[in-house]
Order: structure tokens, then sequence, then C-alpha cells
């Protein structure tokens, strides 16, 4: 261990002379307590960085490790949470190169340092005299003084080191980390091959007769993706979810929707350099080595323990019951639609690629609502001040620009925000990224850049929300979907979970809460966009600068539950086929095979395939976050229906009361407590399952349980 250390900083100071100045490694400059080097950041930098501040940390914990004092709170716990400064720095930087900043030399760092990073963790955590500080501070921690928060940190730290091996013997030790090193290799190679085959791959439409049936919107990012692609004067359908999904609900090409359709559900899964399988087959036989090294059944054990649920049997429990309903409703809503096929004489079942655009149509049959009535109201701006707005009326929280050159950003479309708590305090700074860009990861998402903290001064939170909008000529209104418009608040809701937060120690500040809890206030968030307060204010014409019409509120309220039928079974079959790939424990796995199988003993409706097909699922197989937990978006909706109707029964989603539980028991205590008894708090009880079958248009089951209490400690 020693030995490992002294090379690791040799060939630092050695090989990087520029290690001394490299400016991801100093504690950030500049105003709201130091804000990212973002201005000085270079590719090259992030390699020797994150080499020095592992090598760093290293040494700091070997420094606790060594304490002669005997073990406290104090001198082991504490003084974990900041052994890792330099290198949170680093990885704050990094993460944004990864993740929005992506290029072969990115890829290459991501290659070369990530099973590095899994090293050194095994590393930190097989440290026995380390361990053995943690476990005695562990034992004494309910007979030492500490503060409640204090105690769960600790019980923390323990059950995190014993869960990732602390306890195994040396030779059980090596494997484990060698299975770790060998995992992040190959999660690196599983996303870098479906972003290949996203990057890679596309839909060129040659005449503009082919569009029929795209709104103008939809041609015009096609036509700008073609010209960045130097096909000039055609039309692209990248290999993107933003890209596909327009085109499926609105192409009347049929042919060409099952083009672009199996290109988007075949994303490594195309045979070649590229293609997933094997990757997927040897990642689950060393999930499941691993867990049964760590004495558990199976990676889906060993995953669930530390969450909400617990158990697979209870994640699993909560996916039937939706299951059944949710494959139900799909019949009925591909009776709809085969009903205006035939009507219209198309002569067509209704396959895969049909569903969105048939969809579309039944909507407009039945509801009288066309999505594309609705876009002209959905100006991205508008309904960021709208978000803010939310902010504001339920936490007292107030955003003001910051002055770009106050803050550096690492891209000229990224703007900053200061944001004061209801007493006109600082609390921290948010960061918003909207646009698609070459190198950025697809989808939506919250990062925080620095968490909230104060056992070591007052440490203000940073926060960022990222997107994928396609961003309009110069002066031009962003117009977005009403779905994205949720995603939007949803990212924002992360955001302010982060930016609430209010506690004492960094590993259970802001988000770093149970996977299956951390959806909950992101989804929550969701339900204001569509209060008249909101829509009244914000959701104005781009052209009239007149509010949307009742009538269409009133439209999209009636619509609500709609398509859920197609949402739930998309997502669910997803979810249920990650549980059973990591329940079927180390038997060798054709990912093809086992995912068709699978799928028909569960009823799969032939009409709709996996939101993500196993390969190219990244959530489980570009790294280990949401393995095992898929499900995790449905458990965070039964709290977050069960939650919205906390509103709907008091004074509605603007009662100060409700919003006040909200913050204390829920957005601003991280981790500092179990995530049930906190719900628990906030809520006078558990949440059932009734309020999220009524959230999405099912029968209630006559015994609608609530899941059973469960304490994670
Ligand atoms: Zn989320």
């Amino acid at each position: 261990m020693a030995a490992a250390l002294a090379t690791v900083g040799a060939a630092v100071a050695v090989e990087n002379p520029s290690v001394t100045d490299n400016p991801l490694l100093a504690p950030w400059s500049g105003p709201y307590g130091g804000v990212p080097p973002f201005d000085k950041a270079r590719t090259g930098q992030l390699q020797p960085a994150l080499e020095a501040a592992m090598a760093e940390e290293l040494a700091n914990v070997e420094r606790i490790a060594a304490d002669p004092a005997a073990p406290d709170f104090e001198n082991t716990i504490a003084a974990m949470e900041r052994a890792g400064r330099a290198l949170e720095r680093v990885e704050a930087v990094y993460g944004v190169y990864s993740s929005t900043l992506n290029d072969d030399a990115v890829q290459a760092v991501e290659r070369e340092m990530e099973p590095r990073l899994a090293a050194f963790q095994d590393q930190i955590v097989q440290n026995e005299r380390l361990f053995a500080r943690v476990e005695t501070v562990y034992e004494s921690r309910e007979r030492s003084g500490l503060t409640p928060e204090q105690q769960r940190l600790t019980w923390l730290y323990y059950t995190n080191f014993v869960r990732a091996g602390a306890k195994l013997d040396p030779q059980a030790k090596k494997r484990l980390s060698e299975i770790n090193q060998r995992l992040a290799g190959l999660y690196t190679k599983f996303g870098q091959n479906v972003l290949a085959d996203e990057n890679d791959q596309q839909v060129v439409i040659e005449k503009e007769a082919d569009l029929a049936g795209l709104p103008e919107a939809v041609r015009a990012g096609e036509a700008q993706v073609a010209e960045a692609r130097g096909l000039a004067g055609k039309w692209v359908v990248a290999n993107t979810r933003s890209s596909v999904e327009p085109f499926l609900t609105y192409a009347d090409r049929r042919d060409l929707r099952e083009q672009v359709w199996r290109m988007f559900v075949n994303r490594g899964d195309n045979g070649g350099a590229t293609d997933n399988n094997a990757i997927i087959t040897e990642i689950l036989q060393l999930r499941a080595e691993r867990a049964r090294l760590l004495g558990y059944e199976t990676h889906a054990h060993w995953r669930l323990e530390n969450s909400m649920a617990k158990t697979p049997d209870r994640a699993m429990a909560l996916m039937e019951a939706v299951w059944t309903p949710a494959v139900a409703r799909v019949r009925e809503e591909v009776a709809d639609m085969q009903a205006i096929a035939d009507k219209e004489g198309a002569g067509i079942r209704i396959e895969p690629w049909d569903y969105r655009y048939y969809a579309e149509k039944v909507r407009k049959v039945r509801y009288d609502l066309d999505e594309t009535e609705i876009t002209p109201y959905m100006q991205l701006e508008n309904l960021r001040e709208g978000m803010f707005h939310m902010a504001q009326q339920l936490f007292g929280f107030h955003f003001r620009p910051v002055d770009p050159s106050k803050v550096p950003v690492y891209h000229p479309d990224v703007r900053v925000w200061e944001v004061d708590d209801p007493q006109g305090r600082l609390i921290g700074l948010w960061y918003f990224d909207p646009y698609a860009r070459k190198g950025k990861r697809s989808g939506a998402w919250m990062n925080a850049y620095r968490s909230q903290e104060r056992f070591d001064g007052d440490v203000k939170t940073i926060v960022s929300n990222n997107s994928n909008f396609v961003k309009g000529k110069p002066g031009e209104p962003v117009l977005i979907s009403w779905k994205d418009a949720e995603t939007l608040f949803h990212e924002f809701g992360h955001a302010l979970h982060g930016l609430s937060s209010n506690v004492t120690y960094p590993s259970v500040s802001g988000t770093r809460v149970a996977r299956d809890y951390v959806e909950f206030p992101s989804q929550l968030l969701e339900h204001w966009l569509s209060t008249p307060e909101i829509l009244d204010r914000y959701a104005l014409n781009y052209q009239t600068g007149k509010p949307i019409p009742k009538e269409l509120v009133d439209k999209i309220g009636r619509a609500e539950t709609f398509n859920q039928g197609f949402d739930t079974v998309e997502y669910l079959s997803s979810a249920l086929i990650d549980m059973k790939l990591h329940l079927a424990g180390g038997q060798p796995i054709d990912p093809d095979r086992f995912e068709r199988e699978t799928l028909a003993a569960l009823g799969m409706p032939s009409e709709i395939v996996m939101r993500h097909r196993t390969p190219q699922f990244n959530h489980v197989f570009a790294g280990d976050g949401y393995s095992a937990g898929y499900y995790s978006y449905l458990w965070s909706d039964t709290l977050t229906a069960d939650a919205w109707e906390a509103f709907t029964e008091a004074g509605g989603p603007w009662d100060k009361a409700v919003a006040k539980r909200l913050s204390d028991h829920v957005f601003s205590v991280g981790n500092t407590v179990d995530p049930a008894d906190g719900y628990r708090a906030f809520r006078g009880r558990d949440a059932g399952i009734a309020a999220l079958m009524r959230k999405r248009g099912f029968p209630v089951p006559s015994q609608a349980a609530a899941p059973a209490p469960a304490k994670s400690h």
C-alpha cells in the first residue's frame, strides 16, 4: 500500500512537472467561495490532475489510518470527509468534460482512468487500519455524544466499507478489485459503443415529399443536422431520442418510420466493433461473482440493500402490481389506434413504429388536442422564469443572473444564476447549459459541482442543469414540447433539492440520497408546470405574447392520463428486464435471447419495445448507478403521486404549510435521515400505491396497501 502510494506520487512528480500549476488541482478561486476554473481547464490537464489528486487523497487516507490517537469521529470520519477535496474538484471538471465536451481525447482519458479510479476506491476501502478505525467509531456511535447526523454519517461510512468488501480476506479483496477494474473498463466501452452508434448512424432524407406530416420545427431541426454533417439541402434523422421520437410521432411515411425505429432500437446490437452483447454477458457474470464474494445471493440483492425498497422482492412486487393494469391499458390503446388505421383504410396492423404516430391521431380525435397547438406557448426562457417563480413561491428562493465576466463557463451557451434564501442569504449557484451540441451526451440531467456543507466553514453548493434543446437562430425564441417542459421542471427539481440542502457534512448533502428516493423531489416538481399560476404567466405565445388559452389548458388536463399504457409499459419492461437480468445469478446470459424470452413470459405487447433495450441500456451497463435500479423511477413516483395529493388535499399547489413540510423533511435534509422517516415526517404516514394508480389513470386495487415500512438501520 505504501509502496503503491510512492510509485503513484513519484510518477506524477517526474512525468508531469506541470502538475504543480495544474489549475484543476488548485482550490477554486473567485467569488462565491470559489468557482470551477472552466476558463483555465484543458483536456490535457485531466489525467495528470486525476493522478495527482488520487495520490493526494491516498496520502491523506494513509495519515488518517496511521494516526496514533485513538479513533474518534473527528479524527476518522470527519477527517475522511476532507481527505479528497482535490479529487472532488478535479472530478467536477472531468465530469463536465465527459458529459458535455466529450471527444476522442476525453474518451481516451476515460478508458485510461476509469479502471484506475475503481482500483483507487478499492485501495481506500481495503485499507485495514482505516477500516478498523471506522468500525471502532461505528460501534460506539450511540454513546459517544455524536449528533444524529454524525451518527448517520458514521453508519453510512461503515456500511459502505462493508458493502464494498472491507471485511473480506486478502485473496477475496484482490479478486474483488480485479473485478471492479475490469467492470470499469467494460462500462466505459459499453457507453462509448452506444455513443458511436448514435453518432455514426443516421437516416438521410433526400426529398422534401418524404417529410410529409412533420411539423415545420422538426423539419428545420433535421435540415440543421444535415447541414452540420455536410449534407446541406437534405434532412437527417440522427440516431438519438430527440431526433427519432418526433419523426416517429409525425412522419406519414411508414417505411421510413420503420427504418428510423430499427436504427434506434438496435443501437449497440449491430454486430461488429460497437456491439455490446458480449460486454453485457461479461458484466453480468462479473457482477454475480462480486455479489457472491460479498456474501449476497445476487447483484440485485446487493444493490437494493441500501435502497428504500431494501429487497428485490419489494421492488418486484411494486412493478408487478403496476404491470398488469398497464398492459391491459395498452390493449385498449392499440384497439383505439387500430380503429383509426382501419377507418383510414391503411390496411396495416399496429407495429412498434406506428405507436407514437397513431397515438397522436387518437389524441386529436379524443381530446381535440394537437401537440403543435401547445408548442408556440412553450418558450424556453419564459418557462425558466416560471421555474424561478415556482422556487420563489414554494421555497422563497430568489434567482439573480450572474454577470458573465464574474464566473467562467466552459461554453458560451452556459449561463449562471446566484440563488438566495428567503432571508436574502446566498445559498448557491445554478449553471444552465440548455442546448444540444456535438460531444454532449443526450438527455437531460442535473449535477452538483460542489456539495453544500458547513463543518469546515460554510460552503455553498454549485449545481447545474443540462439539456439538449435545439438552439434557434439568434434572437429567435426556443420553443420546446410539453414533455420537454416537464423534463425541464424535473431537472430543476433535482437542482432545488441540491440548493435546499442544509446539512453539516458533504457525504449526506443534497441529492446524495438513496437511488430510489432521489427521483422523488424531481418528479414532484414536474407537477407545477401545469398549474394555472405558471401557465397563465409564463406560457405565452411567442408571436402574440398572449397566455395559453384556458380551453387548451383544460384539454391538456383532460388528456393527462392519455397513453399511460404505452409510457408505463415502455418504461416498466426495461425495469423488469434490468431486475431479472440481475436476479438470474451467474449463468452465462445471451442478452438478446434473455430479453426475448423474458418479455414473452411477461406478456409484453408486441406493439411496444423497451424504452432502453439491453444492448443500449446505459443506465444499467455504462456504470453501476442504476443497475438493478431502473425500478427506482417507479418507486419514487409512488412517493411523488402521494406527495402531490398532500398539496391537492390541502390548499392546492401553493399551500405554504405543505411546502414548508416538504422543505423541512425532504428537500433540505439530504441523507441525514432515513428516507422512509423523512417521508413519514412530511406526510404523516407512509405512501401507498393508490395515488400512483390514480395519477396514471389505472384502476385502484381494493387493497392499495402502503409498501411495508422499512428501516435502513
Ligand atoms: Zn431525474
